[in-house]
């Protein structure tokens, strides 16, 4: 069992400054800054956000709408040495995206970058922020570096930490209200099963507004003093080359940054030789994704998973003990996981048998800002219904098979189109793979395959019909593959299902 959680996310960093004051925290491109340093500008920024707010700021609203930087992890941490409840957003969304977020969120003050300073001051205007603070140009976070100022302010851990918006891949976004002790708490949850060792180098590709970068990345660095080395913009040549040269040692990836990294040219030409584990989480990992990863690099890749509602994490494979490729591995500690019958949520079901993944533990969501009836739907006597259809093994761990809403019935026979993107990315040629269903008046549903080819691959449409009808039952085989290689994409790399869905009705 792991040791006690540490309240806040803010007593893990001041922990971290008192005791590796030296110790790099946070590099991005040539700039870097030390643990000292890092403690200084969160508490001189938060006591700036602190002024600016005035009395009422632990029970304000503090919205961050920043790409990856240096500055963006101080103002994250600054926020929550404010006590106030931190709303990280997507700085590439449009007016239109992030219009209705932002009233929604009701922020006191926006934190954002300065080149976003037409689009915000157009919205804060119409939404009635008065508070605005750009970031670049003269203002940098970076600013009290050498004035050894040491974090003063601590959030009251019972009181909300985190609004993180959701919903990208199924529609409408809703507000996670997440308390500063349920963040925390995941992240001793997590060292558990992950145990990090001290001074570890890990590398934040994926964006710190999502959960997953602000918890395997950003809060993960600080409770293992380590170094968080960040990438303001992906692009596959900058993340190999930044995995050999910043001797990463903790790569939290996603299956799409696997898949894009393997399908670059220097790949094989990469030292990897640093890396001791890497993470895999935010969507399924194609088995043969991990297979192909571990083979080339030498580095195992654990998967977990959980959802921004969940805090965000449930299992995981652990890093020290068994693996099992396919699985999201074990439950956390102090977290329940149980699944039940999806009708009702009511039965739990048998070892082996798949239904709703319902969990409880204190990582889990207050409930939706503003969304009586959907927190209702989500919390019930307890428990968080995840919407997601998965299934225990005989040694508990857990294989998720498919979101329940992505499950389709084709002929009257559910089919979850998870399996099919598995056996689709199997296939020598292909590089990517995505499943949905469309309204078919004959079948109720019909399957639609979209699949990216490698360079140089030879398959066609017709051939990869012969190769899903060898290895699957008729009513699985999709009516229609897409070889264009025309998959979307969510801002945190996820296949955007409900984009896909829409096209694939459209086709
Ligand atoms: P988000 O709240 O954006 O992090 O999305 C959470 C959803 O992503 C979950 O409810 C799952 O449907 C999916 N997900 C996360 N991790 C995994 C995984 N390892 N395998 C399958 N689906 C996953």
């Amino acid at each position: 069992m792991t040791a006690a959680p540490v309240p806040t996310v803010v007593h893990m960093l001041a922990a971290a400054a008192a005791a590796a004051p030296d110790r790099e925290a946070l590099r991005c491109g040539d700039e870097t800054l030390n643990y000292r340093d890092y403690a200084s500008c969160v508490a001189g920024f938060a006591a700036e956000l602190a002024a600016a707010i005035g009395p009422g700021v632990a029970q304000s609203r503090i919205a961050v709408v920043m790409a990856n930087s240096i500055d963006t992890a101080i103002a994250i941490y600054a926020v929550a040495a404010t006590g106030a409840q931190l709303v990280p957003l997507n700085p590439a969304y449009t007016a239109h995206e992030l219009g209705p977020i932002l009233s929604d969120a009701d922020p006191a003050l926006i934190v954002f970058d300065v080149m976003l300073e037409g689009i915000v001051r157009e919205l804060a205007a119409r939404i009635g922020v008065a508070r605005l603070v750009a970031i670049g140009g003269d203002k940098r976070l970076t600013a009290w570096r050498g004035a050894g100022r040491a974090i003063d302010s601590f959030p009251e851990p019972d009181s909300l930490g985190l609004l993180q918006y959701t919903g990208g891949t199924t529609g409408r976004s809703k507000g996670v209200d997440l308390t500063h002790r349920a963040v925390a708490t995941n992240v001793s949850q997590r060292d558990a099963l992950l145990p990090s060792e001290d001074g570890e180098r890990i590398l934040a590709v994926t964006p710190l507004y999502h959960s997953y970068a602000m918890a395997m990345g950003l809060h993960l660095a600080s409770h293992c003093r380590g170094t968080l080395v960040l990438l303001p913009r992906y692009h596959p040549k900058d993340v190999l080359a930044l995995i050999a040269r910043e001797r990463i040692t903790l790569f939290a990836g996603s299956p799409t940054l696997f898949t894009g990294l393997m399908g670059h040219a220097d790949f094989a030409r990469t030292d990897f030789s640093s890396l001791k584990l890497c993470f895999s989480g935010a969507s399924a990992l194609p088995v043969e994704t991990l297979r192909r990863w571990e083979d080339a690099t030498a580095c195992g890749i654990c998967e977990g998973y959980g959802q921004t509602e969940a805090g965000p994490v449930l299992t995981y494979n652990p890093r020290h003990g068994l693996r099992k490729v396919g699985s999201v591995g074990t439950v956390l500690p102090w977290t329940e996981v149980q699944i039940v019958d999806v009708e009702t949520g009511t039965q739990v079901l048998l070892v082996g048998d798949a239904g709703e993944v319902r969990a409880r533990g204190p990582q889990i969501m207050s409930g939706y800002r503003n969304r009586p009836e959907e927190t209702a739907a989500a919390l019930r006597d307890g428990w968080l219904y995840t919407g997601d259809i998965g299934a225990f093994d005989e040694d508990g761990y857990l294989f998720i098979r498919d979101r329940k809403k992505d499950m389709a019935i084709v002929g009257g026979f559910n089919v979850y189109p998870r399996e099919i993107e598995e056996v689709l990315c199997a296939h020598p040629d292909i590089a990517e793979a995505a499943v949905v269903a469309v309204a078919d008046g004959y079948r109720g549903e019909a399957l639609h395959a979209y699949v990216t080819l490698k360079d140089n691959a030879g398959a066609d449409a017709e051939s990869l019909l012969d190769y899903l009808k060898e290895r699957l039952t008729k009513y699985k085989v999709p009516a229609r593959i897409d070889t264009s290689g025309a998959i979307p994409k969510t801002g945190v790399g996820k296949i955007d299902k409900v984009a896909l869905r829409a096209a694939a009705a459209n086709a």
